[in-house]
C-alpha cells in the first residue's frame, strides 16, 4: 500500500481519476506538440469543459473553486502526459487567473474571470524580466501617471504562454511626480501596445513561453489590482500555494517515468531475460518509486495544511523545500528511465527525455533550486523550536 494515497479525499481520488481519463483521451499526440513546440488551441476549450481552466477560481465566476489538494492532482495526473501542458494550464489557472481571483474587485472578477475559467481566454502572468529575475519583487517595468491614466512601459521575460495570452497580469514600479509608489499589479488585456516574440526553449516545448513588451500601455484605475502599492504584497501572498500546485507536476514527471520504465523493463529482453529481472534495473526501479512515494506524501500532506491555514507564512519552509526536493527527484527520476530505456530512451519517440528536459524547469521558475535553499536557510538560522 502506498501511503500517498491514503492522504486522500474521496473528492480528490475522484478528480485525479477524471483528469487521468481526460488526458488519456486527448493527449495522445504529445511528443508532436513537444516537437512543433506547440499545443492545439483547442485543448484550451476541452480543459474549459470539463472545468479545469478555471480549476482554483470561485464557482460564483465559472470556477471550479478547487483548493490546493485539488490544485496538485489535477497537476500531477496532467503531467504524467504533458507537463508543458500542465504549465501553461498552471500558469494560466493557479498563478494569473488566482491572482485576478484574490486580488480584484467584483467588476474586475466580473469581466475576467468567466472567459478565463472557461478557456475562451488565456492568462499569463508577468514577474520576470531581463535584468529581475530571483529579485522580481523590484522590477524596472514602470506605470507612469500621466493625468487620470498610467502608461505602461518596460519588458517581461520568460512569460509562459505570452505568445497566445488575451490577459496579462503585470506587476510594475508605479511612479507619480517621479516618485515611486510602490509595486502594483496590473490586469490588462491585449493591446496594440503590447508586442510578444516567442522564446525556443530545450524543454517545457508545447507551452508557448514569449518576450513581452509593453510600450506606453494606458492603464487606468480598471487595471488596478487592490490597490497601489499593494502588487509586493499580492505577490508574496500567493506565492505557497503557486508553488504546492506547481509542484503537482514533479510527481506527475515521477509517477510518468515509473509507469513507463516498469513498463519497458519487464518488455525488453537482454541475455534471454526481460531486464527487470537484473537487480541493477530493480534499483533504478525503486529508487523512482521511493521519490515519488516520499515527495507524494509531503506534497499531499502540505496541500492540506495549506488548505486548513490559508497564508500561514509558516508554510513557506515546508513549501519551498517540497519544491525544491521534488523538482530535483524529478529531474535525476526521469534521467533513471532514460536509462532503462537505454539507446530507445535517448530517442525522442520516448517520453523519459521530454519529462527529464520538462523536469529540469522546476529546479528555475518559480523561484530557483537555490532560492528555495535561502529560504530553508533562513528558517534554520532563525532557530528551530520544534527540531
Ligand atoms: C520555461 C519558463 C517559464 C517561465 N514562466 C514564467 C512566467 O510565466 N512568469 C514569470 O514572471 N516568470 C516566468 N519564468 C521565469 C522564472 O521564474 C525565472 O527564470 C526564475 O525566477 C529565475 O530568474 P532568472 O532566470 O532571471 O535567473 P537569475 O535570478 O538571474 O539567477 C541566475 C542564477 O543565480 C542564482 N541566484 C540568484 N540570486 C541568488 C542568490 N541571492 N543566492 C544564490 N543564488 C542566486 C539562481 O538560483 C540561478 O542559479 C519562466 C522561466 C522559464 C524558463
Amino acid at each position: 500500500m502506498l501511503i500517498s494515497n491514503d492522504l486522500l479525499t474521496d473528492e480528490a481520488k475522484d478528480l485525479k481519476m477524471a483528469t487521468r481519463e481526460f488526458c488519456k483521451r486527448e493527449f495522445a499526440d504529445t511528443l508532436k506538440w513537444d516537437e512543433t513546440q506547440n499545443m492545439p488551441y483547442e485543448l484550451w476549450k476541452k480543459m474549459g469543459d470539463i472545468g479545469l481552466t478555471g480549476m482554483m477560481l470561485d464557482s460564483e465566476y465559472g470556477g471550479m473553486g478547487a483548493d490546493a489538494l485539488l490544485a496538485v492532482v489535477i497537476m500531477e495526473e496532467m503531467a504524467v502526459f504533458s507537463p508543458a501542458v500542465a504549465m501553461s494550464l498552471g500558469a494560466h489557472s493557479i498563478l494569473a487567473g488566482n491572482v485576478i481571483n484574490r486580488a480584484g474587485n467584483k467588476e474586475q472578477k466580473a469581466r475576467f474571470l468567466p472567459d478565463i475559467a472557461s478557456g475562451k481566454k488565456i492568462a499569463a502572468i508577468c514577474l520576470s524580466e531581463p535584468e529581475r529575475g530571483s529579485d522580481a519583487a523590484h522590477p524596472k517595468t514602470k506605470a507612469i501617471k500621466n493625468g487620470d491614466k498610467y502608461l505602461l512601459r518596460g519588458q517581461k521575460i520568460f512569460i509562459t504562454n505570452a505568445p497566445v495570452a488575451d490577459i496579462f497580469v503585470v506587476y510594475a514600479d508605479t511612479i507619480e511626480n517621479g516618485k515611486s509608489l510602490g509595486v502594483t499589479a496590473f490586469v490588462v488585456e491585449k493591446t496594440p501596445e503590447i508586442t510578444v516574440d516567442k522564446m525556443h526553449k530545450m524543454g517545457m516545448r508545447a507551452s508557448p513561453t514569449g518576450i513581452v513588451f509593453f510600450d506606453e500601455v494606458p492603464l487606468s484605475e480598471e487595471n488596478i489590482l487592490r490597490g497601489i502599492g499593494e502588487g509586493t504584497h499580492i505577490m508574496m501572498e500567493g506565492l505557497d500555494v503557486e508553488r504546492i500546485g506547481l509542484s503537482g507536476e514533479n510527481l506527475g514527471i515521477m509517477k510518468g517515468a515509473l509507469e513507463v520504465a516498469s513498463k519497458y523493463a519487464k518488455e525488453r529482453i537482454q541475455f534471454e531475460k526481460p531486464i527487470i529481472s537484473y537487480q541493477m534495473i530493480q534499483e533504478k526501479l525503486t529508487y523512482i518509486l521511493s521519490e515519488l512515494e516520499l515527495n507524494r506524501t509531503y506534497l499531499y500532506k502540505l496541500a492540506k495544511l495549506w488548505n486548513e491555514n490559508k497564508g500561514d507564512k509558516k508554510l513557506r519552509t515546508a513549501t519551498a523545500i517540497s519544491k525544491m526536493r521534488s523538482a530535483e527527484a524529478a529531474v535525476k527520476c526521469a534521467e533513471e528511465a532514460i536509462q532503462i530505456l537505454g539507446g530507445y530512451g535517448y530517442t525522442s519517440d520516448y517520453l523519459p527525455q521530454m519529462y527529464w528536459r520538462d523536469a529540469k524547469l522546476f529546479t528555475i521558475g518559480a523561484g530557483t533550486s537555490e532560492m528555495m535553499k535561502l529560504i530553508a536557510a533562513r528558517r534554520i538560522i532563525q532557530g528551530f523550536n520544534e527540531l
